[in-house]
């Protein structure tokens, strides 16, 4: 473990004693607070007025009940979430979770990221998630309407386009998303088309915003592969999960010429020796919503593809130049990374939040690995949610070009301003370093700015 400047030692046992048992924001917060010794030996000015006590501390957490009714008429409890971050750069921005993991942990350690995040896309957001203990997983349409339509009856007090700008995140996609706009048009008489991202199309969506996050971090792992005279060109890339960053993950590196040879789901991984074939994986999990098995079923045994079940193995075991964690947070482990390392992987890009475990990226670091973290290299999920506010506010609708184009020069701008930051304070290649004083910078200007 890196150790902290002795100076932000006592602001982090004070975050760690104030927020106890809530591991994953520990964790997020240690890795930032990591980072920070370099800023403050060069500005002390941030030791200045607690800054760093209050970034680590969220502006307003919001903890409700959702009663509702299933598909045999009995009531179920769930909690909901939102955790309002920080506001410094603009209305609170990040998704929402349904998932049974959720609390207000997880959430937290979320919002965290998020404002440094969303500070990195250089765009006028500030940090926000929300979620739910719901597990979505074999309800039926109806039975998600309702808890959508709960959820917000109390959620809707407190959001709007200036206020706080909820999008999805794991579970909660363009269906869900949908339920909840319609139900918050209902409850306060308002097209508010900006009060949440991640709308389809046809009511005020973004194009290019489904494809956002996998395509970015593909444009941001492109760029660090540059940085070595490489390119997706002929490698071999493992992509975890099957969600929508997993596969416009897949979809971005197959046109940059890259051969995904892995994807995965919960219950296990499948490899396709020839490539996985994305007609194949968008039938399996956008119009069937079924499992990642069921691409094997589809494509008929014995054609070079095989499927492993989670208790058998993990997808990290698979040889790749290129990994791309794209599922859930600490999903690959420091003995995950050892695997990679000892496979000759080159780089590695999280689609997901903080899904390389502190002792993995220190494992990848020490290799020499492009590390790209997540807060950096998924960020152009919610760039691309900040150009649909863009988008709403102009009441205009941009070409799905157009739109491809802004989030390219916002990754590749994002990539350039972690290398030139890491280069700044004296670690040239250390992107987890660069993004982390890169956000932190640009939030505690603001916060420095607007007075206490
Ligand atoms: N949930 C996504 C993230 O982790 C997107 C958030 C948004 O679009 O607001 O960044």
């Amino acid at each position: 473990m890196v150790n902290v400047d002795e100076k932000l030692e006592p602001i982090l046992q004070e975050v760690l004693r104030r927020n106890a048992g809530e591991l994953e924001f520990h964790q997020a917060v240690r890795e930032v607070l990591e980072s920070l010794g370099r800023v403050i030996a060069k500005h002390p000015r941030y030791l200045e007025n607690a800054l760093i006590e209050r970034i680590c501390e969220p502006e307003r957490q919001i903890i409700f009940r959702v009663p509702w009714v299933d598909d045999e008429g009995r009531v179920q409890i769930n909690r909901g979430f939102r955790v309002q971050f920080n506001s410094a750069l603009g209305p609170y921005k990040g998704g929402i979770r349904f998932h049974p993991s959720v609390n207000v942990g997880i959430i937290k350690f979320l919002g965290f990221e998020q404002t440094f995040k969303n500070a990195l896309t250089g765009l006028p957001i500030g940090g926000g998630k929300g979620g739910s203990d719901f597990n979505p997983r074999g309800r039926s349409d109806g039975e998600i309407m309702r808890f959508c339509q709960s959820f917000m009856i109390e959620l809707h007090r407190h959001i709007g386009e200036y206020i706080d700008v909820p999008a999805g995140d794991i579970g909660v996609g363009g269906r869900e998303i949908g339920y909840m706009f319609g139900q918050y048009k209902r409850l306060t008489n308002r097209y508010e088309a900006g009060v949440l991202t991640g709308k389809a199309l046809f009511y005020g969506g973004s194009r290019a915003r489904t494809e956002a996050t996998g395509y970015g971090n593909t444009y941001f792992v492109q760029s660090m592969l540059a940085t070595k005279g490489e390119s997706f060109d002929g490698k071999k890339v493992v992509v975890s999960g099957s969600g929508n960053v997993a596969i416009y993950t897949v979809e971005k590196v197959q046109s940059f010429g890259g051969k995904v040879i892995a994807i995965s789901d919960s219950s296990g991984y499948v490899v396709d020796e020839n490539g996985i074939d994305l007609k194949l994986l968008k039938e399996v999990k956008e119009v069937r919503r079924a499992r990642i098995a069921d691409y094997l079923k589809l494509k008929g045994e014995g054609k070079g593809a095989y499927f492993v079940k989670a208790d058998n193995g993990t997808i990290w075991d698979v040889p790749c130049d290129v990994a791309m964690p794209s599922a859930t947070q600490n999903e690959l482990t420091g003995a995950d990374a050892k695997t990679l390392v000892a496979n000759g992987v080159m780089a590695v890009g999280e689609g997901a939040n903080m899904p390389s475990t502190p002792e993995a990226i220190r494992i990848f670091q020490e290799a020499g690995v492009l590390f790209a973290p997540g807060k950096a290299a998924n960020a152009g999920g919610v760039a691309t949610s900040a150009l649909e506010m863009q988008q709403n506010a102009s009441r205009d609708s941009w070409t799905f070009e157009q739109t491809e184009a802004r989030l390219a020069t916002i990754m590749r701008n994002i990539h350039d301003t972690c290398a030139g930051t890491a280069d700044e304070y004296g670690a040239p290649g250390d992107y987890v370093l660069g993004a982390n004083i890169a956000g932190f910078v640009k939030v505690a200007q603001a916060m420095d700015a607007l007075g206490i």
